[in-house]
C-alpha cells in the first residue's frame, strides 16, 4: 500500500511545473511542508511491518530527495525566466515607425467644422441612441412620417403606449439641435457633427450608417438672406472662390421654407461634364428656415425668434472632393485606400 503511494508520488513530482514563485512555494508546501504528503508518509512509516521497514525507509528517502531536487530545479528555471533583460536585443537596429494618415471623412469633417467655427459656430454633440421625442417629435415630424417606420429607422426599444418614448438609432444629428434648444435660449449658433443610421441595403451608393454635419442659427431677425450668405461663404471656402450656389425649393418637416442647395460643378466649372451629369450643378446639402412649430416644441418663442438650419452628408462632400466611387470603401479599413489621403491633410 505505502509503496504504491510512494511510486505514485514519484511520478507526480517528476511531472511538476510552475509559472512563478508563488506556485513553486505552494508546491513545496504540498509535498515538503509540515502537513505535506511526504511528512504524512513518514508518520505512516511506524505502521509498516518490521520486515518491510528497510525497503520503505529507503524509498521514502529517495522520494524526499527527488522532491527537494525538483523544487530547486523549478526555482532555477523561474529565476532565468523572469530575467527579461535577456530578451532585449541591443544589437538590433532601430526601425522607422510609420505614421498613419487621417481618415478621409475626418479630413472633410475637420475642414467643414473649421469653416463654420471661423463664422462663429460652436460644436454641439449628442447621443447616437436617442428617443423619438428628440429625433422626430420635437422636430415636427408627422405621426405617420415614413422616417418613423421600421423600414427606415433602427429601433432599439419600442413603447406601445407612447411612441415618443421609442428608443432608436438617430437617423440624423438633428436630435443634437433639439437638445441644444431645450437647454439654451437664443442666440444659438451651433454645428452638430456625428454619425447617423438608416435602415438601408449596403451598396456602392448607400450605407446603413454615415456622417452628418447639421447647423442651427437662432436669433432675433434671422432671415433667409443670412442663410444664403453663410452657405455661399461655406461653398467658396470648401470648393474654391469661383464656386456659385443655387437653391431649389424642397420640403423638410423641420424647416419652412426649405431648399436643396447645389454648387456649380467644381470639375467642369459649370460647363457640364459626366460628373455633374451635364447639368453644371452638383447637389450638396439641404437647408431652410426653422419651422415655428420646432421652436415652440423646444420652448423658444417663435414670435420673437427665427432661425435657419442646414444639414449635409460628410461622405457626400468627401466624394465630391476626392471622387471616391464606392461608399463602402470608407468603412472597410483598407490601408491602401487610406494611405492615399496621407498628403491630403
Ligand atoms: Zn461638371
Amino acid at each position: 500500500m505505502i509503496l504504491d503511494k510512494i511510486d505514485q508520488l514519484i511520478i507526480e513530482i517528476g511531472n511538476l511545473s510552475a509559472k512563478n514563485a508563488e506556485e513553486i512555494e505552494s508546491l513545496r508546501l504540498k509535498y515538503l511542508g509540515k502537513k505535506g504528503e511526504i511528512t504524512n508518509l513518514m508518520a505512516d512509516f511506524r505502521n509498516v511491518a518490521p520486515e518491510d521497514k528497510k525497503t520503505v525507509g529507503i524509498k521514502i528517502n529517495e522520494l524526499k530527495q527527488l522532491a527537494i531536487q525538483k523544487i530547486n530545479e523549478l526555482k532555477d528555471n523561474a529565476d532565468t525566466g523572469n530575467d527579461t533583460l535577456n530578451d532585449i536585443d541591443l544589437t538590433r537596429s532601430a526601425y522607422p515607425i510609420q505614421l498613419g494618415a487621417r481618415h478621409p471623412l475626418t479630413i472633410t469633417r475637420n475642414k467643414i467644422i473649421d469653416i463654420f467655427q471661423r463664422m462663429g459656430f460652436s460644436i454641439a454633440e449628442g447621443p447616437e441612441i436617442d428617443d423619438d421625442l428628440h429625433v422626430f417629435t420635437k422636430l415636427n415630424f408627422a405621426a405617420d412620417h415614413p422616417a418613423r417606420d421600421m423600414q427606415d429607422t433602427f429601433f432599439i426599444e419600442t413603447n406601445k403606449e407612447d411612441v415618443t418614448k421609442n428608443i432608436i438609432l438617430r437617423s440624423h444629428t438633428s436630435n443634437d439641435q433639439s437638445r441644444v434648444m431645450e437647454h439654451q435660449q437664443p442666440p444659438i449658433r451651433v454645428i452638430c457633427p456625428g454619425r447617423v443610421y438608416r435602415n438601408e441595403a449596403i451598396s456602392a451608393r448607400a450605407h446603413c450608417f454615415f456622417h452628418q454635419i447639421e447647423g442651427l442659427y437662432i436669433d432675433k431677425n434671422v432671415s433667409f438672406t443670412d442663410l444664403k450668405q453663410v452657405l455661399l461663404t461655406f461653398a467658396k471656402e470648401l470648393f474654391g472662390n469661383d464656386t456659385r450656389i443655387r437653391l431649389r425649393p424642397s420640403y423638410f418637416p423641420f424647416t419652412e421654407p426649405s431648399a436643396e442647395m447645389d454648387i456649380s460643378c467644381h470639375i467642369c466649372g459649370g460647363k457640364g461634364c459626366g460628373f455633374c451629369k451635364h447639368t453644371g450643378w452638383v447637389e450638396i446639402l439641404g437647408c431652410g428656415m426653422v419651422d415655428p412649430n420646432v421652436l415652440e416644441a423646444c420652448n423658444i418663442d417663435s414670435k420673437v425668434y427665427s432661425g435657419y438650419a442646414f444639414g449635409l452628408g460628410v461622405e457626400r462632400i468627401t466624394n465630391l472632393k476626392y471622387q471616391v466611387a464606392d461608399l463602402r470603401m470608407f468603412s472597410e479599413n483598407d490601408v491602401r485606400f487610406l494611405n492615399e489621403f496621407e498628403s491630403a491633410n
